[in-house]
């Protein structure tokens, strides 16, 4: 079936958009709205590498006075919790939000990839911390697709 696998962050990091690039095709829906991605969206993915991953494009993790996008965050952070793989989305090209940095280290004691997003945009500076903090740690771009190689070594470095 698939490593469990969760895409969580912040809303317009980009989770979305590494969801479609890895899946191939248009599975969730992107724009620059926060708040977009609501319900959970899986899909089955295979990575270059070979590596199966079942993942979970989730709702941006944050406070919200929407009450659907609350149930959202909600499902997001449950299924933060049951994943064996997370896949922790951060916009590298803007300095990092204290939610980014509790995220971050949310995870240290588990198989979890940061991902800094964006690096089309230039680099905020934070990627230095953010790999003092967790091992396993990439710069891409999903809406470019680079960088899904150094993903691939990171997440069978991760598991
Ligand atoms: P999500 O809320 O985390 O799921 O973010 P989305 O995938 O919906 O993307 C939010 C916005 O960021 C959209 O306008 C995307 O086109 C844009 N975006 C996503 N990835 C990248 C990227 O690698 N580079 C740039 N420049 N923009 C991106
Ligand atoms: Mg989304």
């Amino acid at each position: 079936e698939g490593i469990p696998t969760a895409i969580v962050g912040r809303p317009n990091v980009g989770k979305s958009t590494l969801m479609n690039l890895l899946a191939g095709y248009d599975r969730s829906i992107v724009t620059d709205i926060p708040g977009t991605t609501r319900d959970i969206v899986e899909e089955t993915v295979r990575l270059p590498g070979g590596l199966v991953l079942n993942i979970a494009d989730t709702a941006g993790l944050r406070t919200t006075d929407d009450p659907v996008e609350a149930i959202g965050v909600t499902r997001a952070r449950g299924k933060l919790e049951q994943s064996s793989l997370v896949l922790a989305v951060l916009d590298g090209s803007a300095p990092l939000s204290d939610e980014d940095r509790e995220l971050v280290l949310s995870l240290r004691e588990r198989p979890a990839v940061a991902i800094l997003n964006k690096s089309d945009l230039g680099q905020s500076g934070d990627e230095d911390w953010v790999r003092q903090q967790l091992t396993h740690c990439v710069t891409l771009s999903a809406r470019e697709g680079t960088g899904l190689a150094e993903l691939d070594t990171a997440v069978r470095e991760a598991l």
